[in-house]
């Protein structure tokens, strides 16, 4: 039974556990505390339970999904003028980071079998192995850097959601802007230091 075992997780700093329904966000800059005129759609999606996985290892269809009250969550969050666009072009980043390194590491797997036959042939490496092992770490380095969390994206961090899904954990970079979302969200919100995420 050991895939139903809950996921549980400590931390350093205490996050925020806050009600998916009731949130609000305080009306600064959660980057750089400045009052905020602009909003930014933070979307999080609660994570399958294992049994619902499909036996096929794919993910579930967004019917299964609703049905199973995955349903996706859209926060509202207030930010800056000049901080709530830093992130534009990022999505098309990883995407073109994830290509280039997929198709480095496909001509490495050619490559391998190339030095490979070269060695077994006592002819030594190649001269072009070691531009392209460089040019293999760099793919490698640019795919790491742009997953990376972001300045926006660990500003407002969504962590998981609790058991029942209506309330999510939230953790921000900025300890004044926690306070002032505590205090906003008296009524529904609190500082947990550790969770079972789902
Ligand atoms: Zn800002």
């Amino acid at each position: 039974m050991h895939a139903l075992s809950p996921h549980r997780i400590v931390f350093e700093e205490p996050i925020v556990r806050t009600h998916v329904g009731l949130t609000r966000f305080p009306d600064r800059c959660p980057i750089c505390g400045l009052r905020a005129t602009k909003k930014k759609r933070i979307d999080a999606t609660p994570k399958e339970p294992p049994w619902a996985k499909p036996p096929t290892g794919r993910r579930l269809t967004t019917i299964q999904r609703i049905r199973l009250g995955l349903k996706p969550v859209t926060f509202i969050v207030p930010f800056c003028e000049e901080h709530v666009d830093i992130d534009s072009g990022r999505g098309r980043m990883r995407v073109a980071a994830t290509y280039f390194f997929g198709l480095a590491t496909s001509i490495l797997i050619i490559a391998i079998m190339f030095v490979g036959s070269d060695l077994w042939l006592g002819r030594g490496v190649p001269f072009w192995a070691y531009p392209f092992l460089g040019i293999y770490a760099l793919c490698f380095a640019a795919f790491v850097l742009t997953y990376r969390p972001s300045e926006l994206e660990s500003s407002v961090k969504v962590i998981g959601f609790d058991v029942n899904r209506d309330h999510v954990f939230l953790q921000f970079k900025d300890k004044t802007y926690t306070d002032e979302f505590l205090l906003l969200n008296k009524s529904n919100a609190e500082l947990v230091s550790w969770i079972v995420r789902v």
